[in-house]
């Protein structure tokens, strides 16, 4: 899989002044791309596509690099206690992907170069708890390893989180393209963790992402280089075959791991829900996906905004749980589970 390459860039004029504006504007005037301007990154106009479904593909290798102006956070249960908004949106095609439904209209990325006033405002919530530790996801609303290798703004915002006393980032990611990152300096205050999934899913439902086997040896060279490391495994998905499947999982794991020592190895455990919005969005843009979505077969949850989503009945999903935790003690005696959901 190779690095990521937006096919079209859109600037907000405010982003130039910017250091960080300034540097990526070269940057992309040298690789030849192609750099348009827009007022707003909340609404870029002009993304090339005859229909829907070609705007929605160009849209995922468009980048817009804009400011961010709200410097409020959301919260991110349960890993974290908020959101770094370093870029949104994602150049991946995961069928599942929630993206797909928070972003709405605008799936292209965002990148946001106001790095000092991001900080600031992370600052400020670690003073509001210290001397308690704030945790901060930078994954939330984007896969940022997938994006970083352009901007630097992650190898940034580790080594800013390496200098607090009070502050841990974290992040998750389906890219290997890691190697800008092993030597900033995190201070071991930097959760890398990988997104993994059994073969079936990987295959069936995460186009235009890094394979298990580059995800794993990214994993690697991320523990050389000693940072605190851990695996999502999401969304748990009861395919035909799952528990073979998961298995089969763990074993590959346990096998490209072996020979490194992790100290202190996490394992966050989240099954597959959908919510009806994502439904007909997902049937939308990947027609022929064969992610079953079926309201009969699950179990309603109440959501955020009377949005609820379709998760597995109880049964099922204690069965997958029980399942997945047994893997774990099973392949990774020493490792921990911090949660399923
Ligand atoms: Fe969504 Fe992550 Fe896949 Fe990107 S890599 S499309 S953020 S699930």
């Amino acid at each position: 899989m190779d690095p990521f390459t937006p096919q079209l860039i859109f600037f907000e004029p405010k982003a130039l002044e910017y250091p960080l504006g300034q540097e990526l504007k070269e940057k992309f005037e040298k690789m030849g791309l192609e750099i348009r301007e827009t007022t707003s990154h909340n609404q870029v106009r002009g993304i090339p596509g005859d229909n829907e479904f070609q705007k929605y593909r160009n849209a995922k290798s468009t980048l817009v690099v804009g400011i961010r102006k709200t410097l409020k956070f959301d919260t991110s249960k349960p890993s974290a206690e908020y959101a770094i908004p370093l870029a949104t949106g994602c150049m991946g095609h995961c069928h599942y992907c929630y993206l797909q439904t928070t972003l709405g209209s605008k799936p292209y990325i965002r990148t946001y170069v106001n790095l000092e006033d991001i900080f600031e405002q992370a600052q400020k919530y670690m003073d509001e708890r210290a001397p308690e530790i704030t945790r901060f996801e930078a994954a939330c609303t984007s896969d940022i390893v997938g994006l970083d290798h352009l901007t630097h703004s992650l190898k940034k915002t580790i080594e800013f989180m390496g200098q607090t006393e009070f502050g841990q980032l974290r992040f998750v990611t389906k890219y290997h393209h890691v190697d800008h990152l092993l030597d900033a300096n995190h201070n071991g205050r930097t959760r890398f963790r990988f997104s993994v999934n059994s073969r079936y899913v990987i295959n069936n439902f995460e186009p235009g992402t890094s394979s298990f086997e580059e995800r794993l040896q990214a994993a690697r060279k991320v523990a050389k280089a000693d940072y605190p490391l851990g695996f999502i495994v999401a969304p748990l998905y009861r395919h035909e075959g799952w528990e073979e499947g998961y298995r089969e999982l763990f074993e590959r794991l346990s096998e490209e791991l072996s020979g490194i020592t992790i100290p202190d190895l996490t394992f966050e455990l989240i099954q597959h829900r959908f919510t009806k919005p994502a439904k007909n969005v997902i049937a939308k843009r990947y027609p022929k996906t064969k992610l079953e979505m079926d309201e009969e077969k699950r179990k309603y949850k109440w959501g955020r905004y009377g949005i609820g989503k379709y998760v597995y009945p109880d049964e099922e999903a204690r069965e997958l749980e029980s399942t997945i935790r047994r893997y774990v003690e099973e392949y990774f005696p020493t490792a921990t589970v911090q949660y399923f959901t």
